[in-house]
């Protein structure tokens, strides 16, 4: 539409402009707030409303109930009930995880930890948008695998994971809780959460349960508690005689959309894109579970809890809160308006009947006040009237900031815009910015003619004691790593319907020269590298609108710069990697830690050029760990996900090279003592599998080769995805862990090469491990490795197939379902003499 276009240019005409300004120097001096019209263009012949989103926020109206999903990691929610139950119904769908995930691993990138956690919640944020639904967290640490509830408890807490479990039912005010985990399968967490939710459900309801919340919510019982069936006949876990259970059907067609349920929670799926690879498409997702006739089975959740004297769940109910009543007075001041008798929903080709009832309909309401019996059920759904009728009447209101990054002390300039793309005029009643705990009012427009908009600025200043949001890793539990919110929000009126329009934004709080990321870090020595001169790469961004000019430093505490590092000179907003190097090393301090074993701190410094105190400071975890190699070792390495073997051989001082399939397929293997493939390396690299060949020559004719652990189904030998035995004699994996980090090991060939030389490995190697020991354990191997280490979890049967050895023609070949990879990229100290003799086996 060309007239639309040209309005929008010329707003953007303007916002250009208005960011011009801002940008053109931080120390002007603004008008706390100024308004500016764009003269109107003729009306369009029909509003542009968004069917499927006029349908949504139309059927909303109908339904106050709302639905808890609650999971113990992102992408354990049940997006297809989530996504039937909100497109069908209308519910209010939230889900609540118990953690963001960050034990997981990453198929995407390098990062793990709480890095992957602010991946995680930004993956689920995207899925929730796709499922209509609204996410929330416990922030409950995600400490990896674990095999039960108690060892999740142990970490979390159990009174406290309650607590904050009991404070979101309280706030979020389910009527029905469903959830996929029950209490006795599966991961740790998962039979966590599934006790925490039952507990929950009766204790939220219980005043006398953490009555320090009632400062600040109500006791809340939810009516319904449903736990997923998977598998078998309903009834089967839980054995009860006259069990009650809700069937969803995933195949269901969403008629105003066009596509099922299920497909559309695949895409919300996809969305956790470090948890994949996820099927592609829904013949994907059948073919992987083998379903032929090309239907999903029904969604099936057992009803395991009820609020005493809540409606009974109808037989064959297709919804899990099917016969919940309200009573009646809330009924009728919540009932939603129709056209001749019937639903709005009916009518979303006539979108100018549509708002002339939702006009009509408004204008007649007496000031809609909170009813006494349920004011916040009713406050959900004066939302969703405000929604419908900026929906259907083509009102939007936006926020965007003249800076992504504001700086503690700078301005910044909001620019609000109000939207009118529908037929009507609209009285803006009243505009209002929330921003750093204070309300602005600016002036703006009285009445927003069809088919205009009108931009407001707002300038603030960003307080110079303001929180700051980054690094996001270290705010995942105080959930800064959202960044600051501001929200803006329009009281409007068409034709006597007063309604309001709400956004907001987040924005991150960061130094004014900010140091993203430091590499390596833990940074690792070792008796190869402790006189090589330290050396940093250091991503840097400058969010000042000037040029800076300073230095980058070292120091070896907070106030003492070892060496005035490297002078830094950005333009205004340049992120760039800088490399850091400094050739005093601190030489005292290291050996110290040689004796100590134990671990320092090395700090980097953005400093101004004439001033004293660093403009901002980041400290890089210093670790020194007795870890030789052979001498002359040439070792190539594919690395699958991250940079940890690349960082490990350097500390380790060894001739690197780090090789693509290319190198594997046609390269000059021979330039190389020992090859190293990468944890879940034949998954990273498929192409792998066909060049395995190569890297079996290369063992034969006297290279050592170590690879790392894989999944069972991306290792073991399967014939419909032509992969043969890759070991050179049999290895086959299991799903067997050991999560226990700390769990003994006991060495079982104590005088084998690989555990003496050129470092004698002893228990001590083991010590502080972190997160488990190994995990996808072989099952079974062949007689021709010898099996190094066992282990077990606490009441367990030991595992022997952690680091398994043979030789095979004149090399060697090394297989290890141990996490190196974790404790290596940790600067775990213990772990490098063992790494350093598996790449010197056979070269002695
Ligand atoms: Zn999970």
């Amino acid at each position: 539409m060309a007239k639309n276009n040209s309005r929008r240019s010329l707003a953007s005409i303007f916002l250009l402009f208005a960011l011009a300004f801002s940008l053109a120097g931080r120390a002007n001096i603004y008008p706390s707030a100024h308004a500016q019209d764009v003269s109107p263009s003729p009306a369009p012949a029909t509003p542009a409303v968004d069917k499927a989103e006029l349908h949504q926020a139309l059927l909303d109206l109908t339904n106050t109930s709302t639905v808890m999903c609650v999971a113990a990691h992102p992408d354990d929610e049940d997006g297809t009930t989530l996504i039937a139950l909100r497109r069908k119904n209308g519910v209010h769908t939230v889900s609540l995880f118990s953690t963001y995930g960050e034990g997981g691993q990453n198929a995407v990138g390098p990062q793990l930890y709480e890095e992957l956690g602010v991946m995680r919640a930004r993956e689920t944020m995207k899925a929730a948008q796709l499922q209509g639904s609204e996410p929330y967290f416990l922030g409950l640490k995600d400490f990896g695998y674990s095999k039960s509830a108690d060892e999740a408890f142990k970490v979390w807490g159990h009174d406290e994971a309650l607590r904050r479990m009991v404070l979101k039912i309280r706030e979020l005010r389910p009527d029905v809780i469903i959830t996929n985990h029950d209490t006795v399968t599966g991961h740790g967490h998962h039979q966590a959460t599934g006790r925490l939710i039952i507990e929950a459900f009766d204790a939220a309801a219980d005043p006398r349960r953490f009555p320090e919340q009632l400062k600040q919510v109500k006791p809340w019982q939810a009516q319904r508690l449903f736990v997923r069936v998977f598998g078998g006949a309903a009834g089967q876990k839980s054995g009860g005689a006259a069990e009650k259970v809700v069937a969803i059907d995933p195949n269901e067609i969403d008629l105003v959309r066009g596509t099922s349920f299920a497909e559309q929670a695949l895409a919300a799926l996809q969305q956790h894109a470090t948890q994949g690879p996820w099927p592609k498409s829904m013949a994907d997702l059948l073919r992987a579970r083998r379903i032929e006739a090309g239907k999903l089975p029904l969604i099936r959740y057992h009803l395991i809890r009820e609020a005493a004297g809540a409606h009974p769940l109808p037989e064959n109910a297709t919804t899990p809160f099917a016969g919940l009543e309200l009573p009646e007075a809330f009924m009728a001041k919540t009932a939603s308006p129709k056209i001749d008798g019937r639903p709005l929903t009916e009518f979303l080709d006539q979108p100018d009947r549509v708002l002339a009832a939702l006009i009509d309909w408004r204008a007649s309401q007496t000031a809609p006040e909170p009813p006494a019996e349920d004011p916040d059920r009713f406050r959900l759904f004066e939302a969703r009237v405000n929604k419908a009728l900026a929906t259907a009447s083509g009102v939007s209101l936006t926020v965007v900031s003249s800076h992504n990054v504001l700086v503690p002390g700078l301005n910044t300039t909001f620019s609000i815009n109000i939207s009118n793309s529908g037929l009507s005029r609209v009285h803006v009643d009243e505009l209002s910015l929330d921003s750093w705990g204070e309300t602005t009012q600016p002036k703006t427009a009285e009445e927003l003619l069809p088919d205009t908009e009108t931009i407001v600025t707002v300038d603030r200043t960003t307080p110079k004691n303001a929180t700051l949001t980054v690094p996001k890793e270290e705010h995942l539990y105080d959930n800064l790593f959202l960044g600051q919110p501001f929200q803006a929000i329009a009281k409007l009126e068409i034709d006597g319907a007063k309604f309001s329009v709400k956004t907001s934004i987040t924005r991150d709080v960061a130094p004014a020269i900010e140091i993203k990321s430091i590499s390596p870090s833990p940074y690792v020595w070792t008796p190869a590298t402790v006189k090589q001169p330290v050396s940093f790469k250091v991503t840097v961004t400058n969010n000042l609108d000037g040029n800076f000019d300073g230095n980058l430093t070292i120091g070896t505490s907070e106030n003492h710069v070892l060496e005035a590092g490297s002078k830094l000179s950005l333009a205004p907003m340049e992120t760039r990697e800088v490399t850091l190097k400094s050739n005093v090393v601190p030489l005292e301090t290291a050996a110290h830690r040689r004796i100590e074993g134990n671990s320092g701190l090395l700090f980097v410094s953005v400093e101004p050029q004439d001033g004293r105190h660093p403009i901002t400071q980041r400290s890089v975890p210093v670790v020194y760990s007795v870890a030789r190699v052979v001498r002359g070792l040439r070792v190539g390495f594919v690395p699958s996900f991250d940079q940890t073997l690349q960082r490990s051989l350097a500390a380790l001082g060894v001739d690197a090279k780090e090789l693509n399939v290319a190198d594997i397929q046609k390269g000059d293997l021979s330039a190389y003592q020992t090859i190293i493939i990468d944890n879940r390396g034949y998954e990273a690299h498929p192409e792998l599998i066909a060049a395995n060949s190569r890297l079996l020559e290369f063992v034969n004719a006297g290279g050592t080769l170590l690879v790392f652990y894989h999944k069972s189904n991306e290792w073991n030998p399967d014939a419909g995805r032509n992969r043969p035995q890759l070991a050179p004699y049999a290895i086959i994996l299991g799903d067997e862990r050991v999560t226990d980090e700390t769990a003994p090991i006991k060495f079982l060939l104590p005088r084998h090469p690989l555990l003496n030389v050129p470092n004698r490995i002893t228990p001590a190697n083991f010590a502080n491990w972190i997160q488990e020991r190994g995990l996808y354990y072989p099952k079974e191997w062949d007689q021709h490795f010898g099996a190094l280490f066992e282990t077990n979890d606490p009441g367990e049967a030991p595992l022997k197939g952690g680091l398994l050895v043979a030789q095979y023609g004149k090399g060697n070949y090394i297989y290890t379902s141990m996490v190196w990879y974790r404790e290596l990229r940790a600067g775990v100290p213990g772990a490098y003499p063992m790494f350093a003799n598996m790449i010197s086996y056979g070269h002695q």
